[in-house]
């Protein structure tokens, strides 16, 4: 039995628009040997995504906020250390939420073990095998109700959500239109993933033509990552009796003030448009189907994965701040 000391990131100070690192603090606690029913933990990688700029505002949409001079946490995967808990081993592989940290004390009943394919390949956890692959599994097959043959626009589609829409669009039959941020991006979609076409966002004049122009036949499924001029352009492109899955809108989450929204939206009533909102946590009761049927995609390179791993605790707040200017490609995860 040792004591351990961890090292935590803290917020010290809730943002207002973009977050800098003056709201993070890097700080070390002291850990006592596991009490019964705990297990310590060591971190192999932890997730930075987008929801968590939500849970640093003190209002949290639909998540708790993070408490401020605490660790905050999130999507991790490590090894048991020492375990005072008969179902934990040292060695075990597991998935917590205790990200922002490297070392963690946690009750055995909060992790999940991990039996992993391929264990050097284990930060898929937390993208395609993961939270973000759920995400894009629910949210298009039980909101987006894509049929074989029908155009499925989806936003940030090289990201750790949309890289998954897009594959399982294509796997369902459909023809897929995505946006991404650079060509490098669009490129690996096009020629790697299948997709049919890709809009840079960042080089066209008008978001809507470059849609209908890459839509002819309209879009039957918009996957909304975005928000803001891409919600506006998609319901411009979009067919009557269309479908929006409403993941999430990142152009937004650094608003210091809310922004006006799209000048459009009479055109959900005049084309009978469904827009579903969804919080992936609802679902899990899907993560047995997903799991099955995602890690046979993943091993048979039916699906690509891609991430971009930034090392060390002390990037993770830049890991965490390149979300928003795009600095992945695939899952940000950051190796511990
Ligand atoms: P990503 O891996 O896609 O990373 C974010 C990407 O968003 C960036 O790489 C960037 O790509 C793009 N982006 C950032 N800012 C902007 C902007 N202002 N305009 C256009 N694109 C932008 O993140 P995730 O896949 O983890 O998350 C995608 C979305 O899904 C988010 O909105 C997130 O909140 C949501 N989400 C919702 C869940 C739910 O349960 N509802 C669960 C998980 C995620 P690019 O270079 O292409 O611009």
């Amino acid at each position: 039995m040792s004591n351990y000391t961890a090292r935590q990131i803290h917020l010290v100070s809730r943002p207002s628009g973009m977050p800098s690192h003056e709201n993070f603090k890097l700080v070390e606690v002291d850990l006592p040997p596991p009490a019964n029913g705990e297990v310590l933990v060591e971190n192999l990688y932890m997730s930075v995504d987008p929801y968590m700029r939500g849970r640093m505002r003190a209002d949290a949409v639909y998540a708790q906020a993070y408490e401020l001079n605490q660790v905050m946490y999130g999507g991790a995967v490590g090894q048991v250390v020492e375990s005072n808990n008969d179902g934990f081993a040292p060695g075990d592989y597991v998935l917590s939420n205790g990200a922002w940290q490297d070392k963690l004390l946690a009750p055995a009943q909060s992790l999940t073990p991990l039996q992993p394919f391929d264990k050097e390949r284990i930060s898929l956890y937390l993208g395609t095998l993961g939270m973000p692959g759920l995400t894009a599994y629910v949210g298009l097959q039980k909101f987006g109700e894509p049929k074989s043959g029908e155009t499925v626009f989806v936003s940030a589609a090289s990201g750790a959500v949309g890289a998954n829409v897009c594959q399982i669009a294509k796997a369902l039959g459909c023809r897929v239109v995505g946006s991404v941020g650079s060509a490098a991006k669009a490129e690996w979609l096009r020629d790697e993933c299948g997709v049919d076409e890709v809009i840079n966002y960042k080089e066209c004049d008008d978001l809507t033509s470059a849609l209908l122009g890459a839509a002819p036949d309209g879009v039957d499924v918009y996957f909304e990552n975005v928000g803001g001029e891409h919600l506006q352009a998609a319901l411009n492109a979009m067919n009557h009796f269309g479908r929006i899955a409403a993941c999430g809108m990142i152009s937004t989450y650094n608003n210091a003030e809310p922004a006006p929204g799209p000048n459009n939206l009479m055109l959900i009533v005049g084309k009978k448009i469904r827009i579903q909102g969804f919080i992936v946590s609802d679902h899990a009761d899907m993560r047995p189907r997903f799991l099955e049927d995602m890690t046979q995609w993943v091993s048979s390179d039916q699906i690509k994965c891609r991430e971009t791993v930034v090392h060390g605790l002390d990037n993770a707040v830049d890991a965490f701040l390149g979300l928003f200017s795009g600095d992945n490609f695939g899952k940000m995860i950051v190796k511990l």
